[in-house]
């Protein structure tokens, strides 16, 4: 099948799922919230986030919309969304050159709002391509570990536009990190490696919202769980939550699979990949490509190959091999296809709700990391109750009363 086709059947299908965002638009193109303001979506650019392109589009924003991951980027997609109307200066590419050029090019159509995942565009437009910021207005962060380095620069009187933290809102961490990431890195590393997680020691790194997701899934799937943490409240959490707690050095050696999901660097190292199995399967679903220490892995590997689509192997010197998924980079999106559709649904609905904020209170918003306000979450999980069928109970007037008293 020609590509662009194969690309307008995957954003169709996406499409019929993605009722909040839908129904979000629905309302907004009534006061032509965004028309003629030039925006650039920078999120990995497949179905979901070409749907909340097109929607951006439909609403009257001129829209480019690139990745946030140079392996996320699916090339069908691209052809179907450019045929709609979208610029789009991305390609799927394993080079980290030409991932950078696709943001500048990005960045040259000086936008007003940004949508970032990650920050890797918001760090370019405050460094080498400071002139965007004149007309930049400001930007909205999908992810834990952009709001970590939105606040960076916040700390470091850097940051010149308002930010809001997309990923700070209810409706996004506790569905899109926690089952989002809990669903679609078991999707990445099954598909990709075509072999069983039960009756398997998994060994998920960081017990966060991504991380809690994980390892519940693989609970679900049958395998032993171990869980790693530098948080004493969270390692706390976790064996209340029926895992074992143990130090990544002494689970190095239980593991059949390890999954990091931290947002910190060099979380499995030289130390831990010579304690390993033979055949031990390593995937991120955490950030970039530096949770899993790869510059160490090929120090120490006598040999390289390819085992599989998106799995490497490297073979040590005592003889094991390890298998590494999706170069180090997010599994569930480097080597498959994200979140499922209706997480997306309500990452995206919280997206356009906060670029629409971000534009109607450009005169207030101050150069900040902000959240989005608390009615807009409750706005979406009302709606996502609404649209599935799920019933929601309301207080009284008397029960009111009674919370808001010290009544016994
Ligand atoms: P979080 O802050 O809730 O959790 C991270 C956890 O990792 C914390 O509890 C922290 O104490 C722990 N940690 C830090 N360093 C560690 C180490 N060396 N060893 C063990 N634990 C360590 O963050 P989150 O929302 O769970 O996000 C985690 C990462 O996943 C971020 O980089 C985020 O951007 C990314 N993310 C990925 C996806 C995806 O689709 N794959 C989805 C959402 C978020
Ligand atoms: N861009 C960085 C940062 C992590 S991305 C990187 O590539 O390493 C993690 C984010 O991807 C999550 O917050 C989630 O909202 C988003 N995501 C997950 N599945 C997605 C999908 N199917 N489409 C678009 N974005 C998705």
């Amino acid at each position: 099948m020609e590509l662009k086709e194969m690309g307008k059947m995957k954003l169709l299908w996406a499409q019929k799922y993605m009722k909040l965002l839908k129904s979000f638009e629905e309302e907004l193109a009534e006061r032509s919230a965004l028309k003629g303001v030039r925006l650039v979506v920078s999120v990995h650019l497949e179905a979901k986030t070409a749907n909340l392109a097109l929607t951006l589009h439909r609403l009257g924003a001129d829209v480019v919309a690139t990745g946030s991951n140079p392996l996320s980027t699916q090339d069908e997609i691209v052809e179907a969304l450019k045929e709609q109307g979208v610029k789009v200066p991305a390609w799927h590419t394993h080079s980290m050159d030409e991932y950078m050029e696709q943001l500048h090019k990005a960045l040259d159509h000086h936008p007003q709002l940004i949508i970032d995942d990650g920050a890797d565009l918001t760090v370019l437009a405050h460094t080498e391509r400071r002139e965007v910021l004149q007309e930049l207005v400001g930007i909205s962060e999908e992810t834990t570990t952009g709001v970590r380095r939105d606040k960076a620069l916040e700390k470091s009187n850097e940051l010149k536009v308002p930010v809001i933290a997309v990923n700070d809102s209810k409706m996004k961490y506790l569905f899109d990190n926690r089952y989002g990431t809990g669903q679609s890195t078991w999707d990445g590393i099954i598909r990709n490696t075509n072999t069983t997680v039960a009756g398997k020691t998994v060994v998920v790194a960081g017990y966060g919202w991504c991380g809690r997701g994980i390892a519940l899934r693989a609970k679900g799937l049958g395998a032993r769980v171990i869980v790693t943490e530098v948080d004493p409240i969270r390692a706390a959490e976790a064996v209340m939550d029926g895992f074992q707690v143990m130090k990544m050095v002494d689970a190095a050696s239980e593991g059949d699979i390890f999954v990091t999901a931290t947002g910190n660097k060099d979380v499995i190292t030289k130390r831990h990949f010579e304690k390993m199995k033979d055949g031990a399967i390593l995937a991120n679903a955490g950030h970039f490509n530096v949770e899993i220490a790869m510059d160490e892995l090929e120090a120490i590997a006598t040999k390289r190959y390819n085992s599989r689509p998106n799995v490497t192997t490297y073979v040590l010197r005592n003889g094991r091999e390890l298998h590494l998924l999706a170069e180090g980079r997010l599994v569930n999106l480097a080597a498959a296809d994200g979140h499922p559709i209706e997480i997306m649904d309500l990452s995206f609905s919280l997206q356009l709700l906060s670029v629409v904020h971000l534009w109607e209170n450009k005169d207030k918003l101050e150069p900040k990391v902000y959240t989005l306000p608390e009615s807009i979450d409750e706005e979406v999980a009302r709606r996502f109750l609404n649209i599935y069928g799920h019933g929601l109970d309301t207080l009284s007037d008397k029960q009111r009363r009674y919370l808001e008293s010290a009544s016994s």
